[in-house]
Order: structure tokens, then C-alpha cells, then sequence
């Protein structure tokens, strides 16, 4: 293979969490842009399974690749094996996250580990491993994390989920910082409310009176963001957060 085939193959997308929810949406976004996709998940193989099967139904590439992000050993084994293909890792979305909400006073120890660990811990365990992978290619890249409205202005009964998506946002600024001139870029989407399983048992609507747009968003509305902060016409966009909340904030 030429140096010239070799940049025009098209590069792996990583999405974590990508089995439900905006993860499986951006899985799917990312496989019609024509990334092959690597789904990563924890538990659910039905699902995982099911977002395969649909891009590959697309005519699209998708692998499964399954491992808990908290899991720093783990995370680190499956991606090195991952980073010793010849196709490299060209788009990261760090997408996995969870909620355990509750008022500060009543907010457990193992909530506020688990809910910061899976994004904070996640971001590290998965993007560490393949940065290095990422700049050796030299074909520039994109990583994106999924923060939330909720680490942009906080809100009541989410100071864990609060402060590890604000977390997030200060780890994208300062890697873009370091990633730039490598023509890797980091940015932040910022969701409000979107309908997914995460906000099953959230009260709609009286969570819709607060939306200026009156409604939730949806996976697909995100998925599209991020699709555009992967492609070539986002190149200089860095070090961004992004929201995408129907006027909430
Ligand atoms: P979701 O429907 O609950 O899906 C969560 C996904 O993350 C699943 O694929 C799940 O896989 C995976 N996951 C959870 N913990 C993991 C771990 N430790 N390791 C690997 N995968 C893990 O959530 P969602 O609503 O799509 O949310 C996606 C992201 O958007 C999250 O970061 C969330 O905080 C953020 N967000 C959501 C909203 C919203 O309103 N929905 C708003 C703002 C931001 P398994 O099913 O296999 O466990």
C-alpha cells in the first residue's frame, strides 16, 4: 500500500457506550460518514449487538468491543491490541457515562466513585492508550467528549454528575491545547435533556416547561454534532464545548 492509499483509508471510530442511546446514534452517524466503528459497552450484548447489526444492514463496518471504561487494566489491554492494527484509531468519542442523582446530603460514597470514575477514570483509560497511536499516524484526529448542560451550569441533585462532566471540559481544553499542532482536535458537546434510557424516570414534563423549545432532544440530533466536529470541515474547531439543549442554556 502507497503513502497516498494509506491516507485516504478510512480510519477506526472508537465510541464508548456505543450500544444504546446517543452512543448507538453516533455509532450509526459516524459508520454513514464512512468510519468502520468500534462499539464499546460493559453489560449489554443484546444491544450491542443490535447497533451492529444495523450498520452492517447499511452496508457499513462495526466491531464489538466490550470492556468497562473504570477498568483502567482492561481498557488498556483491549486498546493496545486495538492500536497494533494497521488501521488506526482516526476518531475517539467519549461518549460512556452514568447518573446516580441525588440530593448532596443523602449522596452515597459509592454514587459519587461511580458516577466520576466512568467519566473521569473513562477518559483517561481510554483516551491514554491511543493518543500516542493517534499522533504516531500523523493523520491528525478527533476526540470528542460528552459532557452535559449539567457540567456547564450545574444542577440540584446531580453534584457528582455535575462535577464529573465539568471535569471533562477542563481535560478537553487543556489536551486540545497539547493535541493542536498535531492537527488533533478536542472538544466538548454539551447535551441538555435528550431522550434516551438515561432519563426514563426523570419527570418530562415538568422538565419540558423549563426547555425553551418544549421538548427533549434526540440521540439522532446529537449524534449529527458530533458527526460534524468528526468530519474534515471541522478542522479548526478545538478546545470547544458545544451545547445542544434546545435554548436551556
Ligand atoms: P444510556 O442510554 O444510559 O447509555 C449509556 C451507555 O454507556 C450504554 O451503552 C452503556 O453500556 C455504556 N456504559 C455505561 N457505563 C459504562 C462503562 N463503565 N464502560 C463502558 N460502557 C459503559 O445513556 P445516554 O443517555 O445515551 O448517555 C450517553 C452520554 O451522554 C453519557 O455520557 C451521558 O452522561 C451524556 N448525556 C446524556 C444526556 C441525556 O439527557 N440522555 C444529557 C447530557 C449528557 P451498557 O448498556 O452495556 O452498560
Amino acid at each position: 500500500m502507497t503513502e497516498l492509499d494509506k491516507e485516504r483509508e478510512p480510519t477506526f471510530a472508537l465510541v464508548t457506550g456505543g450500544s444504546r442511546g446517543i452512543g448507538a446514534a453516533i455509532c450509526r452517524a459516524l459508520a454513514r460518514a464512512g468510519h468502520p466503528i468500534l462499539i464499546n459497552y460493559r453489560s449489554n450484548d443484546d444491544a450491542a449487538n443490535a447497533v451492529k447489526q444495523q450498520i452492517e444492514e447499511a452496508g457499513g463496518e462495526a466491531e464489538l468491543l466490550k470492556f468497562d471504561v473504570r477498568d483502567r487494566e482492561t481498557s488498556r489491554a483491549a486498546l493496545e491490541e486495538v492500536a497494533s492494527r494497521p488501521r488506526s484509531v482516526g476518531v475517539l468519542v467519549n461518549n460512556a457515562g452514568i447518573a446516580r442523582d441525588a440530593s448532596f446530603p443523602s449522596l452515597s460514597y459509592e454514587d459519587w466513585e461511580d458516577v466520576t470514575r466512568t467519566t473521569l477514570d473513562g477518559f483517561y483509560n481510554v483516551t491514554h492508550p491511543l493518543v500516542m497511536p493517534m499522533i504516531r499516524a500523523r493523520r491528525g484526529g478527533r476526540i470528542i467528549n460528552i459532557s452535559s448542560v449539567s457540567g456547564v451550569v450545574g444542577n440540584r441533585g446531580q453534584t457528582n454528575y455535575s462535577a464529573a462532566k465539568a471535569g471533562l471540559i477542563g481535560a478537553t481544553r487543556s489536551l486540545a491545547q497539547e493535541l493542536a499542532k498535531r492537527k488533533i482536535t478536542v472538544n466538548a458537546v454539551a447535551p441538555g435533556l435528550i431522550e434516551t434510557d438515561m432519563i426514563a424516570d426523570a419527570p418530562i414534563a415538568e422538565i419540558k416547561k423549563q426547555i425553551p423549545m418544549r421538548r427533549l432532544g434526540t440521540a439522532d440530533e446529537v449524534a449529527s454534532l458530533v458527526a460534524f466536529l468528526a468530519s474534515d470541515a471541522a478542522a479548526y474547531i478545538t478546545g470547544q464545548v458545544i451545547g445542544i439543549n434546545g435554548g436551556l442554556a
